[in-house]
């Protein structure tokens, strides 16, 4: 078996699991994400397969960490207008972290890393953190900075000759190009279609709905996005938040 599939928690066995631990093994990444619309190009498990991906790269980036497995369903009740999309409530979201911390601290590990993926996850996991940290031996990192993940997105892409000047993502140029580094087979190509161009506001998309801002789910255009500006991101991202969890370590 190849160590890129060992990091997957779900994928080993709890002697696995129990060897990692007393091979020195300490950190796991739990990435956050969502089952929501993400226009009509990309699969509702978007930000889910992004968490799942990111949160494997992490594990391996640093070596010696795992992946455990990635929280599906997130906060989206802003897009609930749109067909497939499941929420969950904020307090169901931060009764989940809680349970995921609590066994993983149980188990020994000693560095819980949460890895959001969707917008509405930021602000739970800020609520939840502080109070859980506090009453168990694990530390909790959260990296719960909307804004820097934006930036660190947008830099790269245009760092990758694609222009993009969209701040607020959701299924448009950035988010495609993920998929399609990630698995092309779940990006409907044909069906690249320009949704709401032009800035807008975390705080309206979160209290109007997102139907209220654009009709077919997309934020900005679809179209530059390419596999391998997907895979670009994804190794900025990776190489980021590695050197943000190294950092605290030192
Ligand atoms: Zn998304």
């Amino acid at each position: 078996m190849q160590f890129s599939e060992t990091v997957r928690m779900e994928s080993l066995t709890t002697t696995e699991i129990e060897r990692a631990l007393s091979d020195g093994v300490r950190t796991v990444i739990v990435g956050v994400g969502s089952i929501e619309q993400h226009g009509p190009q990309l699969p509702l498990s978007m930000d889910a397969s992004y968490g799942d991906e990111l949160s494997r790269r992490i594990a391996l980036e640093l070596g010696d960490a795992l992946a455990a497995p990635v929280i599906r369903p997130g906060c989206s009740g802003h897009h609930m207008d749109f067909p497939g999309t499941i929420s969950i409530p904020p307090e169901t979201l931060m009764a989940t972290i809680e349970g995921y911390c609590r066994s993983l601290d149980e188990h020994g590990f000693g560095e819980i890393v949460l890895v959001p993926t969707h917008g509405g996850n930021f602000a739970p996991i800020q609520t939840v953190v502080p109070e859980l940290s506090r009453s168990i031996d694990a530390s909790i990192l959260p990296i719960a900075d909307i804004d820097a993940h934006m930036e660190i997105l947008c830099d790269e892409f245009s760092a990758a000759g694609i222009e993009y000047e969209q701040t607020v993502l959701h299924a448009g140029a950035i988010e495609t190009a993920i998929m399609l580094a990630i698995d092309a087979g779940l990006v409907n190509t044909d069906a690249f279609e320009v949704g709401h161009e032009g800035d807008v506001p975390v705080s309206t998309l979160l209290s109007d709905g997102m139907a209220a801002i654009t009709e077919n789910g997309v934020l900005g255009d679809p179209h530059p996005a390419t596999a391998d500006a997907g895979e670009l991101l994804l190794d900025r991202v990776t190489e980021e938040y590695a050197a943000m969890i190294e950092e605290r370590r030192a």
